[in-house]
C-alpha cells in the first residue's frame, strides 16, 4: 500500500519535473530556431548580393544596410534565386535535426535524473510513513495481550453460574489490572507520538539540574522502599538550559528501569559532574545488566531485553528508553550505556550547557 503510494507520488513529482524541464527546453529550442534560421536567411541572402555586385563590378560598404535592394536596385532579390532557398531550406532541416537531438537527449537524461530526484524528494516522507505504520502495528500488538486477558476472563466469568459478589470482585480487580496495563501503553504512546513531531518545540529555561533529579528519586522512591534498595545521590547544584519537566521525565524512565532491573537490597547510584561544556549525569545500578547483544536495540522502541523476566513483576512496554532518547536528542545531547551482566548498568547523559 505505501510502496504503491509512493510510486504513483514518484512517477507523478518525474512527470511534474520532465514536464517543467520539457516546456522550458522547447521554449528555448523555439527562440533558437527563429533566431538561427533569420540569421542564415540574412547570411545567405548577403553572400549572394556580394557575389552578384562582385560580378557586376558594384562596391558595396562592409556592413550592409537592411534596405540594401533599394539602394542597389541592379542587385537581384533573394526571391529570384532558387539555390538560395534550397540553401536556406537545407540549414533549417539542420537545425531542426539537431535541436530535435538535443531536446530527445534532455527529455531522456531529465526523465532519468527527475526520476531519481523524486525518489530522493520523498525518501522522508516514505520514511516516516513506514515508521507510522510500524508504530500502528507494535502499538496494536501490545494492546492485544492485555485486551486477550480481559476478554477471556470477562467471557469465562459470563459462563461462571457459581459466581458469587466474592469471586466476582477478585475478577474485577485482576481486569482492572489490564485495563490500567492499556492505559499506561495509552499514555506511553501518546507522549512518543507527542516526541517524534519533528518540529517538537521544548519549553527552554534555565533548570536546576539537582532539582529535577531529586524530584524524579522521590517519585521512584516508593518503588525502591519495596525492593529494600538504596538510591545514593552525590548531585552539585549545576544549572542548565532545558525543558523541565522533559527532563524530569527523561530521568524517572533511567530511574524507573534502574529500580525495575536491580534486584533487592541492591544500590543505585546518580551523580552530576560538570564539564566545560556540557554537564554529565552518570546513573549506574547494581542490577541484572543488559548482554551486549541487547545494547544496541534497548533504544528501540518497544525493545524488551527479556520478556520472560516481567512475569513476576510489572514491566513496561520498552519504551521508557526510547522516550528518553527523544528527549536527550531534543537537548542536543547523547547518551551512553555501559552494562556487564549480572554486575550492573551505567547510563552517562551528556546535556550542553546552552540550547541554541
Ligand atoms: P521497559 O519499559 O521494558 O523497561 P525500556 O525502553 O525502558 O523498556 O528499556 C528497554 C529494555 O532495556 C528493558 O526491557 C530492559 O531489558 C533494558 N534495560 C533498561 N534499563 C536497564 C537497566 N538499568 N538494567 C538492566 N536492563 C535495563
Amino acid at each position: 500500500m505505501i510502496n504503491n503510494l509512493f510510486d504513483s507520488a514518484r512517477l507523478k513529482l518525474t512527470f511534474w519535473y520532465l514536464a517543467i524541464i520539457m516546456a522550458i527546453s522547447i521554449a528555448f529550442s523555439l527562440i533558437i530556431y527563429f533566431s538561427l534560421t533569420r540569421e542564415i536567411n540574412w547570411g545567405i541572402h548577403r553572400g549572394k548580393l556580394r557575389q552578384q555586385a562582385e560580378q557586376m563590378g558594384i562596391n558595396l560598404p562592409r556592413h550592409l544596410p537592411a534596405d540594401i535592394e533599394s539602394e542597389f536596385p541592379r542587385l537581384k532579390n533573394l526571391a529570384d534565386c532558387p539555390e538560395c532557398i534550397n540553401d536556406i531550406k537545407e540549414a533549417q532541416r539542420r537545425v531542426i535535426l539537431s535541436l530535435t537531438t538535443i531536446n530527445g537527449a534532455i527529455f531522456f537524461i531529465a526523465g532519468l535524473s527527475g526520476y531519481w530526484l523524486a525518489g530522493e524528494t520523498l525518501k522522508p516522507i516514505k520514511q516516516a510513513m513506514d515508521d507510522q505504520k510500524r508504530f500502528v502495528a507494535d502499538a496494536s500488538h501490545e494492546l492485544r495481550t492485555p485486551l486477550t486477558a480481559l476478554k477471556t476472563s470477562i467471557e469465562v466469568a459470563l459462563r461462571d453460574k457459581s459466581l458469587n459478589p466474592k469471586k466476582a470482585k477478585e475478577i474485577f480487580k485482576n481486569n482492572l489490572e489490564s485495563v490500567d496495563e492499556m492505559h499506561s501503553l495509552a499514555e506511553n504512546l501518546l507522549i512518543l507520538a507527542k516526541y517524534q513531531q519533528k518540529n517538537q518545540k521544548l519549553n527552554v529555561q534555565k533548570v536546576n539540574l539537582k532539582e529535577i533529579i531529586e524530584g524524579a528519586v522521590k517519585k521512584v522512591k516508593p518503588m525502591a522502599d519495596e525492593k529494600k534498595l538504596i538510591i545514593k545521590t552525590d548531585l552539585e547544584k549545576i544549572k542548565i538550559e532545558g525543558d523541565r519537566q522533559d527532563l524530569e521525565k527523561m530521568m524517572v524512565s533511567f530511574l524507573d528501569n534502574a529500580v525495575k532491573y536491580t534486584n533487592r537490597r541492591g544500590k543505585i547510584e546518580v551523580r552530576i559532574e560538570g564539564k566545560k561544556k556540557y554537564v554529565e549525569i552518570i546513573i549506574s545500578d547494581t542490577g541484572v545488566g543488559i548482554a551486549e547483544n541487547d545494547i544496541p536495540y534497548i533504544f528501540n522502541r518497544f525493545y524488551r531485553v527479556d520478556d520472560s523476566r516481567c512475569k513476576s513483576e510489572i514491566c513496561g512496554f520498552g519504551l521508557g528508553l526510547s522516550v528518553a532518547k527523544k528527549i536527550i536528542e531534543l537537548h542536543q545531547g547523547s547518551v551512553e550505556v555501559e552494562s556487564e551482566i549480572n554486575k550492573g548498568t551505567t547510563f552517562t547523559i551528556k546535556l550542553p550547557f546552552k540550547q541554541n
